[in-house]
């Protein structure tokens, strides 16, 4: 029987995760508090969620598949109106668009797209021609530069041996592909890029940017260090890049194909002023200051002399995150306040209380395991001893 309880309790908690997606049933003082480098509780529940986007589907050889609901599309093989040519002035580009695929004309110079962005999770498809001319460098070659910077290459490698930092998937001139997952030439190849660009302050590097290749679902860069545009012959070397630039892909005198060519923007990194991740200790102790002022007006909203209970779990909490010496005394009032309450309960009526004294002995706990109040606190003292009289620390 109490397996079965249990079983159908474990049932319950599935259902509400499944379906109460704002209000998540996980407690608060649950998992470790903040500290100096990172700025959320683990496990807080009241953590912003992940924003939601729609998963496309994968393309295949035969068939481009389907972008994500949040990607920016800058060729859906219909137009270039999202393109022009690479050229100071811009202007109409002499690609052409032929059977849902962009097409390089030889000569013609790079394209690149009207819009400029930086870091990026981006997709394109690209088709060396069917039919096999030249070898080595001179065979299907076209090149992805994102910002217009640091090329992943473009080859028709499947049957042509080249130098391995020029193969197709590598960071041109700097890192070779880790795998040639080529499919023949004539057909569709599927890259998906993560960029970061590299960010600076002052001279000084903060994050040096890194590149991630998938070729065909195969990882042929593995966060991969940029150490600048990369190029031909030359050692590149590392260096800023600008915020933003346009994405662009090369005539390299060979008619390559593209088609489905859309990127998603990344969100900042910790070093670009982003609160997620490994932060400073400045950075993170603001970031729990404002966490801390969020729940404390949460907490006001929650104000209701006849139930003081949930104003007071807030203000707890909101200590985990900043020690205010004046919410700290305020608790320490409320909490007083509250035992005198439950002392005033006849017996029934307090065992009727005893999951939400629990509850609240569980915090005062918590706040006392973490030293955000000393193990002599009042409130948490006199709970603690309520709960041992009555036999409820017992299982
Ligand atoms: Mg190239």
């Amino acid at each position: 029987m109490r397996v079965y309880t249990g079983l159908m309790a474990v049932g319950v908690v599935v259902l509400l995760a499944a379906t109460v997606r704002a209000a998540p049933a996980e407690p608060s003082f649950y998992g470790d508090p903040p500290d100096e480098n990172h700025p959320w509780a683990v496990h807080d529940p009241h953590r912003p969620q992940p924003k939601a986007v729609s998963p496309g589907t994968f393309s295949m050889p035969e068939q481009p598949g389907k972008p994500p609901s949040d990607a920016v599309i800058l060729f859906d093989g219909t137009d270039l109106s999202k393109w022009e040519a690479d050229k100071a002035e811009g202007g109409p580009t002499k690609w052409i668009v032929k059977d849902g695929a962009m097409e390089c004309t030889p000569g013609s110079g790079y394209i690149r797209t009207k819009e400029k962005f930086g870091d990026c999770q981006l997709h394109v498809e690209w088709a060396a021609p069917k039919k096999v001319e030249g070898n080595s460098q001179g065979r299907g070659n076209s090149g992805i530069f994102p910002m217009g910077l640091a090329e992943i290459q473009v080859l028709d490698n499947y049957d042509n041996p080249t130098y391995a930092d020029g193969f197709a998937g590598a960071y041109y001139g700097v890192s070779p592909a880790m795998a040639n997952a080529l499919r023949p030439p004539g057909e569709y190849q599927v890259v998906d890029i993560v960029f970061r660009r590299p960010v600076y302050k002052d001279g000084k590097v903060l994050d040096p940017g890194y590149v991630t290749v998938l070729m065909n679902g195969v990882l042929v860069q593995d966060h991969a260090m940029l150490e600048g545009p990369g190029g031909h012959m030359g050692r590149s070397k590392p260096r800023p890049f600008p915020e933003a630039g346009p994405l662009k892909l090369q005539d390299h005198g060979n008619p390559v194909r593209f088609r489905n060519i859309w990127y998603r923007p990344l969100p900042p990194r910790a070093v670009e002023g982003s609160t997620d991740g490994y932060l400073t200790t400045e950075a993170a102790m603001a970031k729990r200051k404002e966490i801390a002022a969020e729940i404390r007006e949460d907490a006001a909203k929650r104000k209701d002399a006849a139930n003081p209970l949930p104003e007071m779990l807030r203000l707890m909490e909101s200590l985990v995150y900043d020690k205010d010496e004046t919410v700290y005394r305020q608790v320490e009032q409320m909490g007083g306040q509250y035992v005198e309450s439950l002392k005033k309960l006849v017996a029934d009526k307090l065992e009727a209380k005893k999951d939400e004294v629990k509850r609240v002995n569980d915090a005062f706990r918590y706040l006392g395991r973490f030293k955000i109040v000393p193990a002599t606190f009042g409130p948490k003292v006199e709970i603690e001893k309520m709960v041992k009289e009555q036999g409820w620390d017992k299982k």
